[in-house]
């Protein structure tokens, strides 16, 4: 899976650095330069610039900034925006070149809608009086002339392009439309690689069984924290939670079904924690909690809480009720560790402890 998105990636970086390197070569051996030539040349030099352009964009919002710039600036139009629509049709996204606080909410009908179904561009002199027009969105300044064109992806539509007015008062042309057609092909194509640089990224950060992060990341992440502690001078906390007795349990009644056992007890970590803690799988069955500006008292509640309701969370298997239980230590950063490793090994006594002194117990280092 991850090797896929990661050789998807690389393959649409190559296309658009391929286009780069091809069309710097053409356009400056064109030598003697007839009209024909002269709108080859400018065509070659514009797929170049959008291309030079997209290859080092990673986000979304920067990206489609690009070329809604771009298509304002080569069709001069008036202004530009760009739909993004999920797969039943809603509109995901909504960006235009108006700008953020424009406050523009848009609505698939009259020529976005025929544009949309029909998945070909649509072009209109006087939207108005166009049918199945159903006026502008709130606070959107009038327009008359307007190009849409779809936005395509392994040929299924995941949005539309458009550009409204040209600003010399000249109605958009074919020659318009082909090229905000160009645009939109790189736009899908920047999409594309914007979204599988954010499943690797993902990917790369989170545990595919339970979803919580993976080792790597809690180690940055308490990096960070040890940071902001020497900022902001508040302590938080760090908990390593171990499964009791789970080898036995895995004997029992197979790997597969511990495996959902890893995923319920992540669910119940995580409805316990605020959204600035952060839960990892440390490895295994041990999982570690950093508790964001929270000292001991505050963590043992948490870890209290969190303890109870996974054993309060009976499981029915083989006709037996099973009571799933966890031992937990924490630590407290500067106090118990002052390093990273330093408060991990604070923290992994105590949970040596919790486990010496007979399990499904919460112990502090202190
Ligand atoms: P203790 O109470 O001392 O922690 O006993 P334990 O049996 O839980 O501890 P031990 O470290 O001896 O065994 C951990 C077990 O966790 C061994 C392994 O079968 C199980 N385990 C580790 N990772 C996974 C996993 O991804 N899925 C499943 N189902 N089991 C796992
Ligand atoms: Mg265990
Ligand atoms: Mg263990």
């Amino acid at each position: 899976m991850t090797t896929s998105i990661i050789i998807a990636l690389a393959l649409i970086s190559i296309f658009l650095s391929a286009i780069y390197m091809r069309n710097r070569k053409v356009s400056t051996n064109i030598k003697c330069h007839n009209e024909k030539q002269l709108k080859t040349i400018r065509e070659l030099n514009i797929t170049n610039e959008l291309s030079a352009s997209l290859l080092s964009s990673l986000d979304m919002e920067s990206a489609v900034d690009i070329l809604l710039d771009r298509s304002r600036e080569l069709l001069k139009a008036t202004r530009s925006a760009v739909i993004l629509t999920n797969k039943n049709g809603g509109i995901e996204g909504f960006f235009t070149s108006l700008g953020p606080s424009s406050g523009c909410k848009v609505k698939l009908t009259g020529i976005l809608r025929k544009a949309y179904e029909d998945m070909v561009p649509a072009r209109g002199d006087d939207i108005p009086s166009m049918p199945g027009f159903d006026g502008l969105p709130d606070n959107h300044p009038d327009i008359s002339g307007i190009i849409v064109v779809p936005i395509i992806l392994r040929g299924e539509i995941i949005g539309e392009l458009m550009v409204t007015d040209k600003n010399n008062g000249k109605d958009f042309t074919s020659e318009d439309e082909d090229l905000l057609l160009t645009i939109a092909f790189y736009l899908g194509l920047t999409i594309e690689k914007v979204n599988l640089h954010d499943e690797i990224v993902k990917m790369a950060s989170t545990d595919g069984l339970t979803g919580l992060h993976n080792h790597r990341t809690l180690q940055e992440r308490l990096e960070n924290e040890i940071d902001r502690v020497k900022r902001y001078k508040r302590p938080f906390s760090l908990m390593m939670i171990d499964i009791d007795h789970f080898k036995n349990f895995n004997d029992k009644f197979g790997h597969q079904t511990g495996d959902e056992v890893l995923k319920l007890i992540s669910a119940i970590m995580t409805k316990n924690m605020r959204s600035i803690d952060m839960a990892a799988r440390y490895g295994g069955e041990e999982f570690a909690v950093i508790l964001s500006e929270t000292p001991l008292s505050g963590a043992l509640q948490i870890a209290e809480r969190i303890r109870e309701q996974i054993k309060d969370n009976k499981i029915e298997l083989k006709g037996e009720e099973v009571t799933i239980t966890v031992s937990i230590g924490i630590a407290e950063f500067p106090e118990d560790g002052s390093t990273r490793e330093g408060l991990i090994g604070a923290a992994d006594k105590a949970l040596y402890l919790a486990k010496r002194s007979g399990r499904n117990r919460v112990c502090t280092y202190r």
